[in-house]
């Protein structure tokens, strides 16, 4: 008896599968495998052994007889939010590992990851813990559709082999190129991902201009607003219905914002990463964390730039003067010393023309010394470009034409649209734009910055993963502004037609002189806006003083040029009041609003 006993717990041990580890590979599209439904079934008899309530699903292509696909086995376990840890650890337990990649899934709905053996064939597969059946019922739909209908399955073969059409991709790549096409399919089965619907709230992490003008397009769509800044009476304070004032790395601020919150977005790249990722955990956070931990670093986003195989200006990490010296000689000068955080219109970047600039470049940033720092060539370009994509939550894209950008120490001045380049250069923005969305996983807008070189190559100067400046023109000169369209995106909506309905040009309004309170100059203003073509932005900040960015006017006209000419004349004559308690009548010591 005892004997037969320990012979049966032999001969379980033998018989068990063990899941090995997973390797992360491009993607190529390989013919179904019977093999993936003993898999699936396998490790459903190991999660079965331990939990038999569990219900698993074998989803995905590898599920749908006669489809090609990656060969990964997707398995789905829907259970309830307190659960999902304990079969996160089940499966830990089995042999299943931690998602791997530089944006896994977050732990409220854990994809783990682990593979088998079967007959010398390794399978990957995907355990996917979720808290609830919202999104397996999409999926079984799907899966029970292509099942039901070999022509969808047709289909769906086609548009893989397409996109692997010129070899393997990267894996991101590939998911995202086909999610568009099965969100169409969703819709038409009428399992769609639903939109988050007015008057839910959306939170900002940031309430600065951008916010503010993000805060506008939300309100006209029915959406309530809260904003977390430092600042009570930042420019989107007025526009939203809750206030947190707490600072850019306040988790417990950030916190309550999400606990108000149905979704989170942010409109600046300096909010701490810690603060994004417990906001993560419970709330959306578009357009995603992995964004804000690439870009907010200056040195990660070169990394992440080249990696993606991205022209960047030569550049070097450097802590100390004799490393600043060293990347001197290899790269020659002048040079561009950046902080590699918290810097932004041309704050905390040097530019260095001489040898004798280089001695105390380090002191004149004021950063803590051995804090690493970004020195780069200084280009010679011939045109500064930007353009902003917007992506959707199930992965379309949108893109704007590209605007060309003047800028002046540093601070963008001047925007036009469209911007004067030929058709390849403006074709090969576009790729590179949708490709740095696609890597992000973004669900909202990007920005990429770039620089046009004489011999047309395009080097990216930096990525911004929100609304953006050079996009403001948007608002008056496109169809759908980048602040409605960065709010349909983060709110699950489809996006807006980013037609340009007229060639149209944005001059910023600097403020000049003295600290003091923010107040136009009447006359100067009623000039301004003689001009019919005209329109003024202002953000309502308090206080006006040096290079700061007070607002903005938009002139759209027939050419680029023209437009600039009518945003030129009416930026030129608004004047900043000087006085306090100033009627805004007179000049004042008021100081001409700044162009550069
Ligand atoms: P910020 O975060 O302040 O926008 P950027 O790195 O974009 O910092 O620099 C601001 C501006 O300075 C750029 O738009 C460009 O005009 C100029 N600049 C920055 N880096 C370089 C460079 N390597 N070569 C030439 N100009 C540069
Ligand atoms: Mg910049």
């Amino acid at each position: 008896m005892t004997c037969l006993m320990g012979a049966q717990s032999t001969l379980r041990r033998v018989s068990q599968p063990s899941i090995g580890p997973y390797v992360r590979l491009p993607a190529s599209v390989e013919p179904w495998d019977p093999r993936a439904l003993e898999v699936a079934a396998a490790v459903t008899s190991l999660i079965h052994a331990r939990r038999p309530d569990l219900v698993v699903e074998h989803i995905g292509s590898t599920a749908v007889p006669g489809l090609p696909g990656k060969g990964i086995v997707d398995l789905a376990i829907a259970t309830t939010p307190d659960d999902v840890p304990v079969v996160a650890a089940l499966l830990g337990e089995l042999g299943f590992g931690p998602q791997p990649g530089p944006d896994p899934w977050p732990p409220s709905r854990p994809m783990l990851v682990g593979s088998l053996i079967r007959d010398g064939t390794t399978f990957r597969i995907h355990c996917h813990v979720l808290p609830n059946r919202d999104e397996l019922h999409r999926d079984l739909a799907f899966r029970d559709a292509l099942l039901a209908d070999p022509a969808l399955v047709e289909g769906y073969a086609a548009l893989k082999s397409g996109i692997v059409e010129g070899g393997p991709i990267e894996p991101h790549q590939y998911t995202y190129r086909k999610q568009a096409w099965i969100a169409d399919i969703h819709r038409r089965l009428g399992v769609e991902r639903l939109p988050i619907t007015p008057p839910a709230t959306i939170g900002l992490l940031g309430g600065g201009q951008l916010g503010r003008m993000l805060a506008l397009a939300a309100r006209e769509m029915g959406y309530r607003i809260a904003v977390l800044d430092p600042d009570p009476a930042c420019p989107a304070a007025s526009i939203a219905d809750r206030v947190i004032v707490a600072g850019y790395d306040d988790v417990g601020g950030a916190l309550r914002l999400a606990d108000i919150s149905d979704v989170v977005t942010y409109e600046l790249e300096h909010v701490a990463t810690d603060v994004v990722d417990a906001v993560d955990a419970f709330r959306p956070v578009r357009p995603g964390r992995l964004p804000l931990h690439v870009t907010q670093d200056r040195i990660a986003e070169r990394r992440f730039l080249e990696s993606a195989g991205v022209d960047v200006a030569s550049w070097r990490e450097v802590r100390t003067a004799h490393d600043l010296r060293q990347a001197a000689t290899e790269l020659g000068l002048p040079l561009r010393l950046k902080v590699s955080t918290g810097g932004y219109d041309g704050r905390g970047q040097l530019r260095l023309t001489d040898e004798s600039a280089l001695v105390d470049a380090l002191a004149r940033l004021g950063r803590p010394d051995g804090e690493s720092l970004l020195v780069e060539a200084e280009l010679r370009f011939d045109a500064e470009l930007s353009i902003v994509i917007a992506r959707s939550v199930v992965g379309r894209i949108a893109t704007y034409p590209l605007a060309c950008n003047r800028h002046d120490r540093g601070i963008l001045v001047e925007s036009v649209v469209p911007a004067a380049v030929d058709a390849d250069v403006a074709a090969r923005a576009v790729q590179l734009g949708e490709r740095m969305a696609v890597l992000l996983g973004i669900i909202g807008t990007l920005t990429a910055e770039l620089f046009l070189m004489p011999d047309g190559r395009l080097v990216v100067n930096e990525l911004a993963p929100r609304v953006h400046n050079s996009g403001h023109w948007t608002i008056d000169g496109a169809a759908t502004s980048q602040f409605e369209q960065h709010i349909r995106a983060i709110c699950g909506l489809d996006l807006g037609a980013t037609d340009m309905l007229a060639p149209t040009a944005v001059v910023n309004l600097l403020g000049s002189g003295a600290d003091r309170p923010a107040r136009l100059e009447a006359v100067g203003l009623a000039h301004s806006m003689a001009d019919p073509s005209v329109h003024l932005h202002l953000y309502d900040k308090r206080r006006v003083f040096e290079r700061r960015k007070m607002g903005h006017v938009t002139a759209t006209g027939s050419t680029t040029e023209e437009a600039l000419t009518h945003a030129q004349a009416a930026a030129a004559v608004l004047r900043w009041s000087g006085g306090d308690d100033g009627d805004g009548s007179g000049d004042g010591e008021g100081g001409r609003v700044g162009r550069a």
